[in-house]
Parts: structure tokens; C-alpha cells; sequence
């Protein structure tokens, strides 16, 4: 197969929600949307042009609003009535009609006057649907004389299906900004912001903007909320044992979504409610004629102040817990007051950084979305918010920071975009959004069970996970497998290190959510982008070149013994589970981290009396190892190759830099015949090799990798359908072919012209 082959086959513009709010995101007014829509189309379809009519607000006629590739003289067909000749009649229908040049369909059909003057051989056209009525027409023509096919037709009928949210989208978002120019805003920001979605999917809600000055919050809600001259006069213990009570029960619901945190949830606040100090010191404003929510806001102020002068950093971070139980009290002497259930508000996170210790935060309330303004998270953290299926857009729109709490707020993680203070009509295209992602969802679970080429190859198709969480939507997409739980993100939303019983909990949690299946543990990974406070808190002048990763746990072996042993014990039952370890640079490592491994397999056997029941292997994500393989392969089990690491090594740029960003190029020759080397030593002493990081979802790199020999992909859950879909598509042949000739070039460019332009 040649590259050309394998991209022919996919339309070069996919009919899915994803391209079409893409698009969709970069306009800002809907001629300019429609003009790119219509192109595109045409494009995927393989069409010489493609023509978009709109319904007009008096209801008798088709306007046509955008086209690709018809001429200005095509006067004909600019305005056509509803309900005649084709156009008209696809518009009051539900059905594809065409019509071919000469045929009765093209002579009964007055607006076709493309194809009369000869400018067109056929025309096909759907309609526009949007909730159940029809908005407009969209048309493909061709120069030769022939019906279209079905691939063409069924393409056709999809837009229209699709078309009309973005529509109501890119509408509702130029009628913001166009009502926000004439008016003034409604809020001191509104309007549309485009940014980068990091964690797709959609969220409707109310912003809550998260400072790093909490003391001052505290008291300004207290002063935005208190009646006038009606303080409210709750009593302090009936609020706090509804507190209490409200807290434990969120705890319980808390506990299932976030397993690895379970310990954790709510504790401090339980303690802060507890605290005498704090409960007395509420209890002095009270005395001193203060109402119940001033006297709360108050009290906590002054313990927030004197958390955060600590010098040490997780107090610090305390002030947020406080912050936020105060706000929490302080709402329920408002319910209370007005015997509203204030419960259930759904928050839309508003910040300009955020830690990992803030998703524990985050999970534990009922956040929609979030906003991150100027991009202040690292990697992982944006890996645990897609974990959490929280979406999330990245804005460099300081402006945001300003928006008032309480402002309704839609991300879309998709496209990018944040809405502040959207229109009706937008909450209702991203609302039909969802639900269509929702069906391709349930229909992606319909995925054979077992994935082989189109010749009969057998890929082996695992999952990545990061949280528990993830499993159950892992294995309902039928992930053979976890090729790789990520092991530190248990570490790095904790404020300490997890003790060994907690983390033989969740990991046993985990073997059994997965069954039989395999499941392979990779070691902590912590240190460069994934800074544990608490553990590995120097400085660094390059924390990508510093103590990370399985160094890191070298030099603390108190951690790694835990954390093996609590495997080892959580799998004692298990017939076989696999550990690797990241970031192995050396023999010399590898050895260090197997003989700790020995040491506390024995220490384990000692007190059960078993021998243990794990493969042993490690990743690849440095160059160094590259022409080891051949000598790690005598003593390793399994490989997995994380890419994302092989390329920020062998190519020299950070991974999480935007400015070297066009340097980190899994393209790079020396990347993939790297790559090719490591499978080739893997595969001549059979040893087993994966791919864990995520070239192995990208459709283009997926034949690369089949073509080298490797039989194995470890992805993000959501990839699983289209990975699937993609490795299907081709014989081994074809891969090998295409391997060969993507091995074959020297430059940067020469395998992007392969890649990118088939
Ligand atoms: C990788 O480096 O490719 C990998 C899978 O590990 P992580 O992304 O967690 O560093
Ligand atoms: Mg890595």
C-alpha cells in the first residue's frame, strides 16, 4: 500500500460533529463559515461544486447564501421559491433527490439553471434539518452527466443533519458579540472567546472564578449576598450539622467517581467543622451582634490570612479548603434564610492556573467545565481533567479572570470556544451537539471484538488510563486491556504521599473493574512536568532533564518499595499482571529497579507464602536505550514504547513548551527509524512491544507502526472505535509498504509530503 492508498480511502474532510464545529469555530460571522463549509464539502465529496441555501425569515424562499466552485453568472439559481423545481422540493422534504442532465427530474426542475446551460452534468441535493424543520438546501454538482454515488448521497444527507448546529452556532455567537457591540454587554465581559479545547465534550453553567486571594472572596460574597437590613439569623449548629450532614452524604457520591481520593474527600473540611477555634470564633462575631454569614465570613478570613503567611506550601494551598467551606456555609445560611436549596449549582471554573492538587478541588464539586486563562497547567493535569471527562478550553483572554460569579458561562472543549453569556440558541446547537455525540457513542460500542487488519493481522488494542474511573468506558469500547495505568496521578492530586494500604486499595479496585484482562502498572512517573509538592520539591533549571521518573524512585526507595509491594499484594491473586518502568536509560537502571522489585516480591512471598505472578518489563522514551534493545530484550518481559517522551529526547524539545512547538515532530526521521529499531531488536528476540504514547492513535502513524512489526497499541479509551476503524482499512502488505516508504526519506519534509498529502 502507498500512503496515497490508505488516505484515499477517508474522505479528506469526515462528515463528523468534530470537523463541522470545527469549522465552525473559526468563523465569526456565518457567510464566512458557509463559504468554508461549501468548499470543504465539495471537497469531501469529491464534487465540482457545492451550493448552501438558507431558508428566508418570511418562509417562501431559498436563498443561496455560500457555493465553491459555481460561477457568478449562475444567476439562476440565487433565489428559488419553496417547494419548486429541485431545490424548493428538497426543502420541503426529508429526502436526497438528483437530478442528471437531460432527465426528466433536471426538465421539471425550473431552478436548475446550472444544468440547462451546461454548465453541470448533475446535481444532488439535502436538506438542512434543524429540530425537526427545514432550513435550507445544500447542493452538490458535477461537470459530467452522471448520478452521483451512494457514498456521495449519504455524505450529502449527513451534512444536513449536521449543518444546521453550526449555523445556530456561529449565529448565536455573531448575534453575542453583534448585541454586545450595540448595547454594551449585559456583563462587564461577554461575547465569544476562542481558544484551545484540552478536554472535549461541552459544559452549560454558571462561572465561578477560582483567585488565589480567597480571604478577599470570601468577604465580598458575603457583602454581595447579605439582605439589606434584614440580616439573617440562622443558628451556628443547625448550620453546621447540615454542613456536616451535606458533606458526608457528597462524600459517598464523590467516593465512586474518584476512588483513588476516597480517603481524602472532604476531610479537611469535616476537621475545619469541627475546629473549636474556628467554631468559636464564629461564634464571637455572633456575640457581637454580627449575622450568622458575616460572622462565618469573618471568622474564616482570619484563618485564611494565617494559612496563607505559612511558608509552607500545603498549608498554603489549606486556604482554598477554607475558602471554600466558608462559601459553602455561608450559601447554606442563605438557603436557610430563604428555604431554597441552594445544592447543585453548576459551576463553570474560571482560572489562571491550576495545580494538581486543585483537581481533587475540582472533583470533588460539581464542576462542568473550565476555563484556563493563559494556559497555566502542565500536561498532566490537563490529563486529569479529560480523565475526569471535564471539558476544558485554554483562553489567553485575561479579560475572563474578570467575569462576575454567577455570569452563564458554555465551553466547548471541542471546538475551543467559551461563551459568556450565550444566547438561547447556542445552548440549544451545543445541547443537539451532545446528543449527537452521545448516539455515535452508543454506536461505537458496536466495535468487533477483536481487531485485525483487512487481511487478517491480529492487533492487540489496550487502553490508557489514569483514573479508575476511566475503566468502565474503557471496557465498554472493548479495550483488551489496560497497556498502561499512569500509576502517579494517584500521587499527584494527594497533598502527601498515598500510604501503601491506600494504594493497594485502589490498585486492587482496578484488578478487579478489569477481570481477566491484563493489566500493566507503570511505576511512578513522577518529576519533569509532574511535580509532587510534597516529594520532590527542589528547583530545577530543567526539570525534563532532572530527577524524574524512575531516578526519582531510585533515590527513594522507601516510595518505591511501597508502591511495588502494594501491586505485588493487590495482584496476589491475579494470574498474571504486568509493572514496567518509565524512563529507562541504562542497564545499569533497569537492573537497580528489577532488584528492588526482587526485594519486595520476597518481602511480599515472606508473608503470604506465594511467589509472585508478574512480568517485568519497562518503556522505551529514551534514545540511549535504542541500541540496547537487543541486551534489554534477555532480561525484560514486555516493551512499551512512550512516544511522547522518545520524541522530546531524541529531538531535544520539551513536550509542554508552545514556543518550540513546531520542533516536536513525531515525523522526524530519526524518530521513526528509531522507532523502526527498537521493534525490529524486539521483534528478533521476541520479546513483546507495544506503542503507549499518542502517535498509536493517529491514523497516520498506525500503518508506520504495523508496517515495523509491532502487534500491540495502547490508547486513550475514546480512540479505541477510530484506531479500530483505522487498522482495518489495510492489508499487512500495505503497512509494510507504507513503513518503508516513510523510512525511506531523510528530510522532515519529504516524509510530511508522504504523510500529509497521501
Ligand atoms: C510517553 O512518554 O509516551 C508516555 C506514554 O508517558 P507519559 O505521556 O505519561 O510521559
Ligand atoms: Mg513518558
Amino acid at each position: 500500500m502507498s500512503a496515497t492508498n490508505t488516505r484515499s480511502r477517508a474522505p479528506a474532510w469526515a462528515v463528523d460533529d468534530a470537523s463541522i464545529m470545527t469549522l465552525a469555530s473559526g468563523a465569526l460571522e456565518l457567510s464566512g463559515f458557509l463559504e468554508r463549509a461549501a468548499r470543504s464539502i465539495a471537497e469531501a465529496a469529491g464534487a465540482d461544486a457545492c451550493a448552501i441555501f438558507l431558508t428566508v425569515p418570511s418562509g417562501r424562499e431559498l436563498i443561496r447564501t455560500a457555493a465553491h466552485g459555481l460561477k457568478a453568472n449562475h444567476a439562476g439559481s440565487t433565489s428559488v421559491a419553496l417547494g419548486q423545481g429541485l431545490i424548493g422540493r428538497v426543502s420541503q422534504g426529508s429526502r436526497v433527490l438528483q437530478a442528471v442532465c437531460g432527465d426528466a427530474a433536471a426538465r421539471s426542475a425550473p431552478d436548475l439553471a446550472e444544468l440547462r446551460g451546461r454548465h453541470f452534468g448533475a446535481v444532488a441535493a439535502a436538506p438542512i434539518e434543524h429540530a425537526g424543520t427545514r432550513v435550507g438546501v445544500v447542493a452538490l454538482y458535477q461537470r459530467t452527466a452522471a448520478r452521483f454515488g451512494r457514498g456521495q448521497l449519504e455524505l450529502l444527507r449527513e451534512v444536513g443533519v449536521r449543518l444546521d448546529m453550526a449555523i445556530a452556532l456561529v449565529n448565536a455567537a455573531a448575534g453575542a458579540n453583534k448585541a454586545q457591540a450595540a448595547s454594551g454587554p449585559r456583563h462587564a465581559v461577554a461575547g465569544m472567546y476562542r481558544g484551545e479545547g484540552v478536554s472535549h465534550g461541552h459544559a452549560f453553567g454558571v462561572a465561578r472564578v477560582l483567585s488565589r486571594a480567597p480571604a478577599a472572596r470570601v468577604l465580598e460574597l458575603r457583602r454581595l449576598s447579605e439582605p439589606d437590613g434584614n440580616p439573617a439569623v440562622g443558628a451556628l449548629t443547625e448550620i453546621l450539622d447540615r454542613t456536616a450532614a451535606q458533606l458526608e452524604r457528597e462524600q459517598g457520591a464523590l467516593a465512586e467517581r474518584l476512588p483513588e481520593a476516597a480517603a481524602m474527600i472532604f476531610e479537611s473540611h469535616l476537621m475545619m467543622l469541627r475546629d473549636r477555634a474556628f467554631v468559636s470564633r464564629i461564634q464571637e462575631g455572633r456575640d457581637a451582634g454580627m449575622e450568622l454569614g458575616r460572622a462565618i465570613a469573618e471568622a474564616a478570613a482570619d484563618f485564611i490570612r494565617i494559612f496563607e503567611r505559612s511558608e509552607h506550601e500545603y498549608v498554603r494551598e489549606r486556604a482554598r479548603d477554607i475558602e471554600d467551606l466558608a462559601l459553602r456555609l455561608i450559601r447554606n445560611v442563605d438557603a436557610a434564610d430563604s428555604g431554597a436549596d441552594q445544592e447543585g449549582e453548576m459551576h463553570v471554573i474560571v482560572a489562571r492556573e491550576l495545580l494538581p492538587s486543585d483537581i481533587l478541588w475540582i472533583a470533588q464539586r460539581d464542576v462542568k467545565g473550565i476555563v484556563l486563562v493563559s494556559g497555566g497547567s502542565t500536561a498532566h493535569v490537563s490529563l486529569l481533567v479529560r480523565s475526569l471527562g471535564i471539558p476544558m478550553v485554554i483562553v489567553s483572554a485575561g479579560e475572563l479572570l474578570q467575569v462576575v460569579d454567577g455570569t452563564s458561562m458554555l465551553v466547548d472543549g471541542m471546538g475551543g470556544l467559551v461563551l459568556v453569556d450565550p444566547p438561547e440558541a447556542a445552548i440549544r446547537a451545543f445541547e443537539r451537539r451532545g446528543q449527537l455525540a452521545q448516539q455515535a457513542r452508543t454506536q461505537s460500542r458496536a466495535r468487533h471484538e477483536v481487531t485485525t487488519t483487512r487481511d487478517g493481522c491480529r492487533i492487540r488494542l489496550m487502553a490508557n488510563i489514569n483514573l479508575l474511573s476511566e475503566v468502565p468506558h474503557a471496557l465498554e469500547l472493548r479495550a483488551e486491556g489496560i497497556g498502561l495505568y499512569r500509576t502517579e496521578l494517584l500521587y499527584l492530586m494527594r497533598p502527601d504521599l498515598p500510604d501503601e494500604a491506600d494504594q493497594e486499595a485502589v490498585y486492587r479496585r482496578l484488578l478487579r473493574a478489569v477481570g481477566k484482562l491484563p493489566v500493566t502498572f507503570r511505576t511512578l512517573d513522577a518529576g519533569g512536568d509532574k511535580v509532587l509538592a510534597y516529594f520532590n520539591s527542589a528547583a530545577e533549571a530543567n526539570p525534563a532533564l532532572g530527577l524524574r521518573s524512575t531516578r526519582l524512585t531510585l533515590k527513594h526507595p522507601e516510595v518505591f518499595d511501597r508502591q511495588l509491594r502494594a501491586i505485588l499484594r493487590a495482584s496476589s491473586e491475579r494470574e498474571e499482571v504486568r509493572i514496567m518502568f518509565p524512563m529507562i536509560g541504562s542497564l545499569d537502571e533497569w537492573r537497580l529497579a528489577r532488584e528492588r522489585f526482587c526485594l519486595c516480591a520476597r518481602q511480599v512471598m515472606d508473608e503470604h507464602g506465594e511467589g509472585h505472578n508478574v512480568r517485568l518489563g519497562m518503556m522505551v522514551e529514551l534514545p540511549a536505550v535504542v541500541d540496547l534493545m537487543e541486551d534489554f530484550a534477555t532480561e525484560a518481559s514486555f516493551f512499551s514504547i512512550g512516544t511522547n517522551d522518545f520524541i522530546q529526547y531524541t529531538l531535544g524539545v520539551d513536550r509542554t513548551n508552545d514556543r518550540v512547538s513546531e520542533y516536536y515532530c513525531p515525523h522526524h526521521p530519526a524518530v521513526l527509524r528509531g522507532l523502526q529499531r527498537v521493534v525490529a531488536a524486539a521483534c528478533r528476540r521476541n520479546v513483546p512491544v507495544s506503542v503507549c504514547g499518542e502517535m498509536a492513535h493517529d491514523p497516520r502513524y498506525i500503518p508506520f507502526f504495523i508496517g515495523i512489526g509491532v502487534r500491540e497499541l495502547s490508547v486513550d479509551p475514546n480512540y479505541l472505535p477510530a484506531v479500530q476503524e483505522t487498522v482495518e482499512r489495510f492489508t499487512l502488505s500495505e503497512a509494510e509498504n507504507y513503513a518503508r516508504s516513510l523510512l525511506k526519506q531523510a528530510t522532515i519534509g519529504e516524509v510530511a509530503t508522504r504523510l500529509f498529502n497521501g
